[in-house]
């Protein structure tokens, strides 16, 4: 069996052992004779796997117990749209940094349904850095401050401990591309999403973590399913959930726990990112696209200064079996998306075919 190393940033690599697992029990699940995406959303069985998934990912990500888990559907996009529906409850008014594209999209939903302001933006840089912010400039009685946590496209990222102190006003982050990657405090949160295709599971679910106060608050003409507490109060089966795609999920936390929980992702995570960026930097063909103290550990962005040499590198890179390394079609260049399930050995691959196209192209 052939299998690449595959950098794409979404959907992306998961690992090899949790999908060997879901071929195992792709059949039959235990000794339920079905699969998990035949049987009931009601049954035993599904009720059981829902509940696991809840339970070990509120404990890789230490979620306290004032918080409410919950597997959606819809996509991160819908979390758009349902930030501001539900959380837009007092003063109308919401603070968002604009640190890219996905942050953006955000931002012009909510201004959709109340008053959005723009606290920082770093598109005059092409979003190469995470601005700094003074607390003073923020909407004091917002009903919420809106980060994305790890910015994908661009490849910045609100390190844990840079987060805006936003007081007693919600911070909402946006973790698609980083959830479980590194440890985050989740009560310096009022809520967290994240669509799972990146480093949780298939594409299908999003998790969102939500603080028990901040549900029954939506607006009144909320559609049903876009009411957290619906959801809440439905332990994520108001309609019938992504089941298969929770399914997997809950074998990828099996995953994550059996190899050192998010702490042990950081520490791989950490290795992996430094190596390359290490390279990156020493090296006279590659430049990195961020300034070094936001980069993310996630999604490594880098050119070549010549749009033709990248065509070229994403090309020859393909044929070394190295795949998806082309940049975002916004922005070009190339991005190495290396989450949890890429191992060290990809990113060792990915450095060796690096010098040998320097080599070949300097
Ligand atoms: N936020 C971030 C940070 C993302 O990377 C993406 C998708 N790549 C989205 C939101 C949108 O997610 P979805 O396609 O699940 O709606």
């Amino acid at each position: 069996m052939k299998r690449v190393y595959n950098f794409s940033a979404g959907p992306s690599a998961l690992p090899v052992e949790v999908l060997q697992k879901a071929a195992d029990e792709m059949v039959s699940y235990g000794d339920s004779g079905m699969s998990v995406m035949e049987m009931s959303h009601r049954s035993s069985y599904f009720i059981d796997i829902l509940h696991e998934a809840k339970k070990l990912f509120k404990e890789l990500m230490n979620v306290p117990d004032n918080y409410e888990i919950l597997f959606l559907q819809g996509g991160a996009s819908t979390q758009f749209s349902m930030v501001p529906l539900n959380l837009l409850a007092k003063s109308n008014k919401c603070d968002f940094m604009v640190t890219g594209s996905w942050a953006k999209k955000a931002y012009q939903e909510s201004a959709r349904y109340g008053e959005a302001k723009v606290i920082a933006s770093s598109e005059d840089k092409t979003f190469s850095y995470i601005p700094k912010v003074d607390s003073k400039d923020f909407t004091p009685d917002a009903d919420f401050f809106h980060i994305c946590v790890n910015n994908t496209i661009f490849g910045t990222r609100f390190t844990p401990d840079n987060l805006p102190d936003t007081g007693n006003v919600p911070l909402v982050g946006d973790m698609s591309s980083n959830i479980l990657s590194e440890v985050y405090d989740v009560s310096k949160f009022g809520l967290i999403y994240a669509g799972a295709q990146k480093n949780m599971g298939p594409a299908g679910v999003t998790a969102v973590i939500i603080r028990k106060d901040l549900l029954g608050h939506a607006k009144d003409f909320t559609p049903t399913m876009l009411n957290y507490k619906i959801h809440a109060d439905n332990d994520s089966s108001y309609n019938t959930p992504p089941c298969y795609a929770i399914y997997i999920c809950k074998l990828v936390y099996e995953w994550v726990k059996a190899n050192g929980g998010v702490a042990g992702m950081e520490k791989a995570n950490k290795e992996k990112a430094q190596k390359l960026y290490d390279f990156i930097d020493k090296s006279k063909l590659y430049k990195g696209t961020v300034v070094p103290e936001d980069r993310s550990l996630m999604n490594v962005t880098f050119i070549t200064g010549s749009d033709e040499l990248d065509a070229l590198f994403v090309k020859e890179s393909k044929k070394a079996g190295l795949e998806n390394l082309k940049g975002h079609r916004s922005v070009g260049g190339m991005r190495a998306s290396i989450y949890n399930a890429m191992p060290m050995a990809g990113v060792e691959s990915l450095i060796a075919f690096m010098k040998k196209f320097e080599s070949e192209n300097a």
